[in-house]
């Protein structure tokens, strides 16, 4: 890898400033434009979201400069702006840098204890803990900085072209991870993508949390609710003291939407083709994922702008439903909405390698494996909605991380390389914390071998992964396992 050095360097770019463009028959056309590099990095994340605070993290504890670049003011991507409470099998599989983050929310003391209770942290401790690893780690943020495109040499990633109250700006570095969660960056570098089958995605979301539900209530109405509801399982969280207290957070399925049809007529903006299910992780109150839209692109502006208007009325409509028709939330109200439309699933990178069903379906293992991810789908396709998968384990190989085609970039999180039903189970947000570290860890070390993260040599990057204690591979695990 040729040495960097682009501070004083001006890019050249073909667009303008905005808002300096000229009219020309309908069109708005900018004058080229040379924009300086603000600054340069050893390692630039693009995304401070549930994989790429962990990539910067990786990267940072190896000596390496580094920044993250993200288009909000806070931290914790979608853990953050879909309020997900829910970190699915992370007491089970945990390794690395992710179960020290567990244990740092268990220090905090606010919220549920997640190695202990369902698995649940509460998203306004993963936006405060995610910022304090960035401080803490001298990771440099530029928040409310939204990328906009690459600066390419041949088919080298040189710098992030970036939008903001400030203007434009370029960012140089001499890796970079594509934590964006959408592939932004990797789009925008000419990268080949996946969009769901051909191009239906997996439904968005909108979640909320309702507050001030009497509980015991709610579990006396349920009792007597039809079976085909399931709400056994809430009534048996509620009867041991769940949601009552810190310390009792619970999780369950339902079938509650199979009522919406019933009411429609009442309710005409539920959603439909549903599913409701909730956690509760604060006294008298749960977190419900019940709103889904299907058929638009989360990332497409128009596709976003559709689906927040129309989501936001479902979640209306499912609170007074639930506030007529359901026992114990009379009193009930809405007490937020995620700041965002949640997409399950946008672009995924093409790797040089593909993760896919088959190999998840045999657990395989790779030799250049560098994680393990559980084995348990969540597919919220129209016509169908599939959940689990084996629960064991796969070896995810490192080149699933390697954009087929492109050099000085990695990606990370849910753009990572997996067939259409795995980056169903790839995204579950345990597995794309994971993929940070693994992403941060070889940014880091391809920077200071003077490699491509492609001419790296897996053994080493195996070897830093394992000096952290993190878990590379299945076979890892088993040799540790006798070793404890
Ligand atoms: C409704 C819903 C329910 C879910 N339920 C669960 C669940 O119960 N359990 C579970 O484990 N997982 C669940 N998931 C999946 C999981 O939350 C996500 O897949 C995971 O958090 C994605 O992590 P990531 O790091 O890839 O992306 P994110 O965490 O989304 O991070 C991406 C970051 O990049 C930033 N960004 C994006 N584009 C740009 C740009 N151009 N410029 C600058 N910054 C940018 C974003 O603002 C964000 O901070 C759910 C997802 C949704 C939508």
């Amino acid at each position: 890898m040729r040495g960097l050095s682009l501070s004083r360097r001006e890019f050249l770019l073909s667009a303008g400033a905005a808002g300096t463009c000229m009219m020309q028959s309908g069109t708005a056309v900018r004058a080229a434009e040379s924009v300086p590099v603000a600054a340069d990095y050893d390692v630039i994340v693009c995304g401070g979201g549930t994989s790429g605070i962990p990539a910067a993290v990786a990267a940072a504890r190896q000596g390496a400069k580094v920044a993250v670049i993200e288009r909000y003011g806070f931290l914790g991507g979608n853990a953050a702006s879909s309020i997900m409470p829910c970190w699915h099998g992370l007491r089970e599989h945990h390794s690395g840098m992710l179960t020290a983050f567990a244990r740092q929310v268990e220090t905090l003391g606010v919220g549920p204890a997640p190695l202990r209770e369902g698995n649940h942290i509460e998203p306004e401790v993963v936006k405060f803990l995610f910022l304090n690893l960035a401080t803490d780690n001298r990771i440099q943020l530029y928040l409310h900085t939204f990328i906009t495109g690459v600066v390419m040499e041949g088919n080298r990633v040189r710098a992030v072209v970036t939008e903001s109250k400030s203007g434009r700006r370029t960012f140089g570095a001499k890796c970079l991870v594509d934590a964006s969660g959408d592939g932004d960056l990797c789009y925008h570098a000419g990268a080949k993508f996946d969009l769901g089958v051909q191009g239906a995605t997996q439904g968005m979301a909108l979640r909320f949390r309702i507050g001030y539900v009497d509980f015991d209530k709610f579990a006396d109405w349920a009792e007597k609710a039809p079976k085909e509801l399931h709400l056994g399982g809430l009534v048996g969280s509620v009867r041991n003291g769940g949601g009552k207290s810190w310390g009792k957070a619970f999780y369950f399925g339902s079938r509650l939407d199979l009522l919406y049809e019933k009411h429609r007529s009442r309710y005409p903006d539920l959603p439909e083709n549903t599913y409701f299910n909730c956690s509760s992780i604060r006294p008298n109150e749960i977190s419900i994922n019940t709103t889904r839209v299907y058929d638009l692109i989360g990332t497409n502006a128009d596709d976003l702008t559709k689906a927040e208007i129309l989501m936001r009325k479902q979640a209306w409509a499912a609170w007074r439903f639930l506030r007529d028709q359901v026992g114990g939330f009379e009193q009930a109200v809405i007490v937020e909405t995620a700041p965002q439309a949640g997409p399950r699933q946008t672009r995924t990178i093409r790797g040089d390698y593909v993760l896919d069903v088959e190999d998840a379906a045999q657990n395989r293992q790779f030799a250049d494996s560098v994680q393990t991810c559980r084995v348990n789908y969540d597919s919220h396709d129209k016509h169908k909605y599939e959940t689990g998968g084996n629960r064991g384990l796969v070896d995810v190989p490192y080149g699933i991380f390697l954009p087929k085609g492109l050099e000085g970039v990695l990606t990370a999180g849910r753009c990572t390389s997996c067939d259409h039903l795995m980056n169903s189970g790839f995204r579950r947000m345990e597995n794309v914390f994971q993929s940070g570290e693994v992403a941060g860890t070889a940014a880091a070390l391809a920077v200071r071998q003077s490699r491509t993260p492609r001419a790296l040599a897996v053994a080493d990057l195996q070897a830093e992964l394992r000096r952290h204690g993190f878990m590379t591979s299945q076979k890892d695990r088993l040799e540790r396992a006798k070793r404890a």
